[in-house]
């Protein structure tokens, strides 16, 4: 193991315990060992949910918990580099990346403080009606229970912190299961939580098989809610074997983003390169399909091609990485499929479409029939397409022409166009003037369609973390 290898237990019950068997965590770079993390099964699954139970039961008032979050959110600031390298290592993704990862996870845990202390129910208006004559009635928001969390590897830190902070906002003891390939970026942030003070058993981590982790999350009773951030298949399927718990899906897309002729050109194109290649495009609202309208299409295209080559692929550790690896070989290979199939179906790659070492270059791909894997499935690497249309009608089909509705963006001078653009599309959430991958933390966030079924943002993931209970008072 490499000097700076880190070996990591597994925080359940307020202990960090081993479990006799570890899982190697490995630079999707350099292939090289970056830690080892004690490998959990259904035993340790089941300790975590006995625990998170016993924690709930002596519930932690609301401005305790927001006091927990803000010190979680100046340790993630004074641990700020150590963070950003923990993320860079175990996911490749680049340094300049991982440190913006860092400050939004900041952010999402003070926006999830700010959560705790407002978190309030409201007054029923009783006299509205002739039987509510006479009470007094109001509601409160309580916690639902033992929440099961299951993140992805692409925001290893960050999409951890949209599931820890708000249920700790809502008063919910959490049962985490990162991903397998990156999950000591949430093992440190499980430290973060226990250094600002979470008494025993409100956070418990496991990792290991998904399977057999998720079962038990799926069959215990006593978790009253999955937040899943995940691929669509599986979530949707964790969804259809729990019907009886609250199951929040975050999902893929194949992002699309409009740019009218009346657009700011050469902006539109420098927020596009940076975003369809941002963590070699392994954002689930990565740029992946560019509509340009006619009159615009051969000046955008140049001017996006020059700023895409010159984006630099690389060392993820190094300063300078705009693009690193994919995080692993075969989703590397499976993207390489991808963009040949569209070769051999007639489409003209323009950049990119192959190797610079072992990385995948920045992928531009024109002529691209709709049905091609890169236009309809979500790529989750480097490529994106770029299609010219000629009305804002044929735009907007093109871009709703998928299964997937998590985010979508216009580039237009037309507030007209812009408000219709934001009515049609069908998707959770419309950038105008700015690349479909934006987002800050306190955004409601999620999709419609295969998208998911929720929003996150901590005002409004606490929502779906809490019950209402009414209380009425006779007069
Ligand atoms: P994934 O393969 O679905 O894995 C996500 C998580 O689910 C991992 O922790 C994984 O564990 C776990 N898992 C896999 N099979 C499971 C099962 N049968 N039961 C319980 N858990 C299971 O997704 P990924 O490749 O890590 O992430 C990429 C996907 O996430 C993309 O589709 C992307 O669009 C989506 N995403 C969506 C959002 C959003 O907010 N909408 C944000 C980021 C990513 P293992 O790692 O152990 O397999």
């Amino acid at each position: 193991m490499a000097a700076t290898a880190k070996e990591r237990q597994l925080p359940i019950a307020g202990e960090w315990i081993e479990t006799g068997e570890w899982l190697e965590v490995r630079s999707p770079y350099s292939g090289d060992l970056v830690g080892r993390v004690a490998k959990a099964g259904a035993a340790e699954a089941r300790r975590a949910v006995d625990a998170a139970e016993r924690a709930m039961a002596e519930p932690l008032p609301a401005h305790k918990r927001a006091e927990i979050l803000v010190r979680v959110a100046g340790h993630l600031g004074r641990r700020h580099e150590e963070v950003a390298r923990t993320i860079c290592a175990e996911a490749g993704k680049p340094l300049k990346a991982a440190r913006v990862e860092v400050s939004r996870a900041m952010s999402t845990f003070t926006m999830a403080a700010v959560e705790a202390r407002k978190l309030a129910g409201e007054m029923v208006p009783m006299e509205g009606s002739q039987a509510g004559a006479g009470k007094l009635a109001f509601t409160l928001r309580v916690p639902i229970g033992v929440v099961g969390a299951i993140s992805p590897f692409n925001f290893p830190l960050n999409l951890v912190a949209h599931k820890l902070a708000p249920a700790l906002a809502a008063g919910c003891a959490v049962v985490l299961k990162p991903a397998s390939q990156t999950p000591l970026s949430a093992l440190l942030l499980a430290e973060l939580e226990t250094d600002a003070g979470l008494p025993a058993g409100w956070l418990n981590v496991l990792v290991g098989p998904a399977a057999e982790l998720g079962d038990v999350l799926v069959e215990d009773e006593r978790v009253r809610l999955i937040t899943f951030t995940g691929s669509a298949p599986v979530g949707w399927k964790l969804a259809e074997r729990a019907p009886r718990k609250r199951v929040t899906l975050e999902l893929g897309n194949s992002t699309p983003v409009i740019v009218e002729a009346d657009a700011d050109v050469e902006d539109a194109a420098a927020r596009l390169a940076a975003n369809a290649f941002s963590f070699a495009g392994q954002s689930c609202i990565s740029v992946q399909r560019i509509y340009v309208q006619e009159a615009a299409y051969g000046d955008l295209l140049s001017t996006f091609l020059a700023r895409v080559e010159a984006l630099q692929v690389g060392d993820p550790a190094d300063e300078k990485t705009d693009v690193g690896p994919l995080i692993d070989r075969e989703s590397r290979d499976r993207v390489l499929a991808w963009i040949e199939e569209a070769r051999a179906a007639g489409a003209e790659v323009v950049a990119g479409g192959d190797l610079d070492g072992e990385l995948l270059r920045p992928t531009v791909i024109v002529n691209a029939a709709a049905e091609l894997k890169v236009q309809c499935e979500e790529v989750f690497g480097p490529v994106c397409t770029v299609t010219p249309y000629r009305t804002l009608d044929e735009a907007i089909d093109l871009a709703n022409g998928t299964r997937f509705g998590l985010q979508a963006g216009i580039f237009t001078r037309s507030l007209q166009t812009a408000l219709e653009a934001a009515r049609r599309l069908d998707f959770g959430g419309v950038m105008v003037n700015e690349a479909p991958t934006f987002r800050a933390d306190q955004m409601p966030y999620g999709g419609v369609k295969e998208s998911g079924n929720t929003r996150e943002g901590p005002a409004y993931a606490v929502r779906e973390l809490t019950e209402t209970r009414l209380v009425v008072l006779e007069l």
